[in-house]
């Protein structure tokens, strides 16, 4: 799965969270199984040292793993604990219902909202059935009132989290002129290509709209937004879905391709061609694109990248309006328009 910077930095934020919280809940349960202990309640004091022992586990988790599977083991861990501690509870014959609402807010840092909803619901049931034979009635409601509160809030704040974080997500990923995905979404696009191995070829095809400087002296620069926003639209028709359109800089795109450069040389010539056709209301527009290969073992990907920019150059050089294939021959080029 593609980890962009945005799911990044939550992962560490949540890391971080969860590294704070184990030293706090190991400082407590040391508190707490003395305290048991110098009260006399042997079982309840086990239970915390069951505990204390589970988070020692999960600092050397959080720091010896991955952040990302070391902050979901310490609230895996944690929403365990909660489920053991009510079993516990109902075992020996003490009520646990208080430890319950630490359960909602541990949930959203698992999953999503509408699952953690679920789970929420179902810890509550599992709760109130096992606190029956341990609690009065009116303490059961009193429980379920204030854990149906929590839950309502929990969740509502998380669904305008997760809506929050999926805007955010847009917008840190895509360009606010085109809609198209953005440069920074491009360059994790190329390091994910070169440090994932998911993949082993990339065709890039770098794109430019020819005198644009022109367009934009000749009609201002409100049409010249308008013709890159019209240009990205028309370079994205005939995309196949799943091929992503980047906007590369101010009048140039890139495209990644996963098919090799015969099919990425066929493909730039049928943009060229459709955006010559294509109606600019009135204004000729034509683009330019260099076209470049990557496989795996033959130099860096931003190497590649680099050639297909010389390409780029050379069919701006040879006329402009055209396509021009960098072949593996180094220095040869295939010009096509
Ligand atoms: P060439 O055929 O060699 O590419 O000529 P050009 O005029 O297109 O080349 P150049 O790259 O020098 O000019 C690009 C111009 O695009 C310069 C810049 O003012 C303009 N530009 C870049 N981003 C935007 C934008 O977001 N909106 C508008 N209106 N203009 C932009
Ligand atoms: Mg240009
Ligand atoms: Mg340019």
């Amino acid at each position: 799965m593609h980890r962009d910077s945005f799911s990044i930095l939550r992962d560490t934020m949540r890391w971080r969270v969860a590294l704070v919280l184990a030293v706090l809940l190991i400082v407590l349960m040391i508190a707490l199984g003395s305290l048991n202990t110098a009260l006399g309640y042997r079982d309840t004091a086990n239970l915390a040292w069951m505990v204390l022992a589970s988070m020692v586990a999960c600092v050397i988790a959080l720091v010896m793993l991955p952040r990302r599977s070391g902050g979901t083991i310490f609230f895996i861990v944690i929403a365990a604990v909660l489920v053991a501690t009510i079993g516990f509870g109902w075992y020996h014959g003490h009520a646990m219902q208080h430890w319950a609402y630490i359960f909602p807010p541990v949930l959203v840092f698992l999953m999503s909202a509408r699952h953690a909803l679920a789970g929420m619901l179902l810890f509550g049931v599992y709760v109130a059935l096992t606190s029956m034979p341990l609690l009065a009635t009116i303490d059961i409601v009193r429980f379920a009132s204030g854990y149906g509160m929590l839950v309502c809030f929990t969740y509502t704040y998380a669904l305008l989290q997760e809506r929050a974080a999926a805007m955010l997500r847009y917008n840190s990923n895509h360009d606010a002129l085109t809609n198209c995905l953005n440069r920074r979404t491009f360059n994790e696009a190329i390091d994910q290509l070169a440090t994932s191995h998911s993949r082993n070829r990339c065709t890039f095809l770098l794109i430019d709209i020819d005198h644009f400087k022109a367009i934009n002296d000749g009609h201002g620069h409100l049409v010249g937004d308008r013709i890159i926003t019209r240009v990205a639209a028309e370079l994205g028709r005939p995309l196949d879905a799943g091929v992503a359109l980047f906007r590369y800089g101010g009048e140039e795109f890139a495209i990644m391709l996963g098919t090799g450069l015969a099919v990425g040389a066929e493909l730039a010539e049928r943009l060229r061609a459709h955006i010559e056709a294509s109606d600019f209301d009135g204004i000729d527009v034509t683009v330019s694109i260099g076209v470049a290969d990557w496989l795996r073992g033959s130099g860096s990907v931003a190497m590649a990248v680099g050639r297909a920019d010389r390409a780029l150059y050379q069919a701006k050089r040879s006329g402009r309006n055209r396509v021009v294939v960098d072949s593996p021959a180094a220095g040869a080029f295939t010009t096509t328009a």
